[in-house]
């Protein structure tokens, strides 16, 4: 949530170049954004109310300056207004700051700087972080300054600071991600690497705790001991082309096309490796599936395959409730995270719980270094290469592929649980043609209109539903919600009226006569019935075929949902890679 984008260098664009980098951020907050650039006297800003995407610097050319930070915001503590969009600035305009995260001690901090004269501008808890700042100038230099400050702030950051007179960026981060790019006598910090992976793919990782001071060369220091840290430069191996849409209308449907070739890509792991974590998993006491959203329902999905392969039993916690159950933590409990981003601030506060109780941590993440990536025991890398879009869609299905993958590990069958998901990635390659997504375009078209439409599964396509509501949710807007088959008749359906869309995910297994008999009682209510299975039923109204995956369902069931979604946001004119209200990356609490 939340992008922030700074250059420091040899080019004299560097306000341009920061919107350039903010645009390719969007995806991480898009109500406002802002960007201040270090002008000879004082320092330029520029801030607006909407979409940076929509900005053209053809028409708005930005002043000469060689060192600039930018912010696209997600508000989190006051409204969508220009005055609330980062940078903020003392009174002076002297400092310039952007933030990502919450400031959990703002009210506190406020209150103290009021009654020191300072005015507060915005309603906002990242102004505190410039007056503080600005009060520490008083006294100390612009670094030492910069480190008081942190010092004061609870909660997590990304911070960065500028000052007028001062030719450098000041960075810190504290649970928020931040990425140093290393150029030919210039430097880049974002929250994302894609952000200027065109201008390098040399990176310096700035971690928990750190401050990093950028003029010429970098220095990086640690918040907690003041010492400076040796850092290395690495190099990564992604190409621009990945994170851009190419010929597609939309990253949405680019990353649903990508499942392709993804599953190949995320089962094609050591098996040494594989076999090594099924073990920690089989000798763990208590194993915690941790995600929030998508990849909470992802875990719920794995739990089932768990206990019908591995015959395991798992706990499944949302990342955000896992503090409540700390209680059951013990040394030798294992966590196991999973999140596309490997930056979702619940979950990585899930798994601080879980170190400070000894418990091992093993993360299922898509962004390598990653801040979970980093601080975890054991990490299994999906390699779906960047997910841009809002929706999870192509993460999804390698997270679910990797979890099934350690299921058949636990029950000593990996290469059965390869076979199955080669297979299964076959057959989602055939399933993505343009014959199937006309065919979805069509019930997309039909039932575009409607209020509100429900989800039914049972088993491990239970998750799938729930996580086929959330999918609809974000993209169409409409009302969607996903149930368990047999929970319907204690109370939803009662919310069934004729014509009412409800979508009934089948598994050619021992759950597809229940399944078909939960239809039966929608359709009696008048209820559309939109089957996705292996086989036409006489229940259905609209059939959807997917292939018989067997313990793969999950994987393939999902997949016309996504493109349900897609269309109905297409068809509905929501942007499906902007949905309102959310962004990607959730990085504060
Ligand atoms: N809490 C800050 C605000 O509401 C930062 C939000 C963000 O991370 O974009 O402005």
């Amino acid at each position: 949530m939340c992008g922030i984008f700074a250059y420091s260098g040899k080019q004299k664009n560097a306000g341009e170049l920061v919107i350039r980098g903010l645009k390719k951020l969007e995806y991480r907050g898009y109500d406002s954004w802002g960007v201040a650039y270090q002008a000879p006297e004082k320092l330029g800003l520029l801030r607006k109310v909407g979409k940076i995407g929509e900005f053209n610097l053809e028409y708005n050319k930005m002043p000469e300056s060689t060192l600039a930070i930018g912010h696209s915001r997600w508000a989190t503590h006051g409204g969508v207004t220009e005055a609330n969009a980062h940078p903020h600035t003392n009174a002076e305009g002297t400092i310039a700051i952007v933030h990502n995260g919450i400031i959990e001690n703002y009210q506190e901090l406020k209150k103290e700087l009021e009654e020191k004269g300072y005015i507060f501008k915005s309603q906002t808890d990242t102004e505190t972080i410039v007056h503080l700042l600005d009060l520490y100038c008083k006294t100390d230099d612009f670094v030492s300054a910069a480190k008081k400050t942190l010092a004061r702030l609870h909660g997590r950051y990304a911070v960065l600071a500028v000052k007028t007179g001062e030719h450098k960026i000041i960075a810190a981060r504290r649970g928020s991600p931040l990425i140093i790019g290393v150029g030919e006598n210039e430097h880049f910090i974002a929250s994302d690497i894609p952000a200027f992976l065109e201008y390098t793919q040399q990176i310096m990782y700035l971690d928990d705790n750190e401050m990093v001071v950028i003029n010429d060369k970098p220095h990086f220091y640690n918040l907690e001991t003041q010492e400076e840290v040796e850092k290395r430069v690495v190099t990564i191996d992604l190409k621009p082309e990945s994170a851009e849409k190419g010929n597609f209308a939309h990253f949405m449907i680019k990353e649903i096309m990508e499942q392709k070739d993804t599953i190949y890509r995320a089962i094609n792991q050591n098996d040494t490796d594989i076999l090594k974590l099924a073990e920690e998993i089989k000798k763990a006491y208590g194993t915690f599936f941790v995600g929030c959203g998508t990849a909470g329902k992802v875990c719920l999905a794995a739990s089932y395959v768990f206990a019908k392969v591995a015959k395991r039993h798992v706990n499944v916690v949302v990342g955000s409730e896992f503090p409540s159950h700390q209680d059951f933590l013990k040394e030798k409990s294992l966590v196991v995270a999973v999140s596309q981003s490997g930056e979702t601030a619940d979950t990585l506060e899930a798994i601080e719980v879980a170190k400070k109780k000894g418990a091992k941590v093993l993360s299922i993440v898509n962004v390598v270094g990653s801040t979970m990536d980093r601080m975890s025991d054991y990490t299994i890398h999906i390699k779906a290469g960047p997910e841009k879009a809002v929706a999870s869609t192509k993460a999804t299905t390698s997270q679910l592929a990797i979890l099934t993958l350690l299921a058949y590990a636990c029950n000593n069958d990996l290469q059965e649980g390869k076979r199955l998901l080669i297979e299964t990635a076959g057959q989602i390659n055939d399933m993505l043609n343009p014959r199937y997504e006309e065919h979805i375009q069509k019930l997309a078209d039909k039932i575009k209109n409607v209020e509100s439409m429900y989800v039914i599964g049972k088993s491990v396509n239970y998750p799938i539903a729930l996580e086929a509501a959330i999918k609809l949710q974000e993209v169409s807007y409409i009302h969607a919600e996903g149930f368990a088959g047999g929970e319907l008749k204690h109370g939803p359906i009662a919310l069934i009226s004729e014509g009412t869309p409800c979508i009934v995910l089948v598994a050619n297994d021992e759950t597809r006569q229940d399944i078909l008999n939960n239809a039966q009682e929608v359709k009696a209510r008048g209820g559309y019935i939109i089957g996705i299975s292996p086989q036409q039923e006489s229940v259905f109204d609209y059939w959807i075929k997917v292939p018989d995956a067997g313990m793969a369902s999950s994987l393939v069931n999902i997949i016309p949902i996504q493109l349900l979604a897609y269309h109905l946001a297409v068809l509905r004119q929501n942007n499906p890679d902007m949905p309102r209200n959310l962004a990607k990356s959730v990085t504060v609490k």
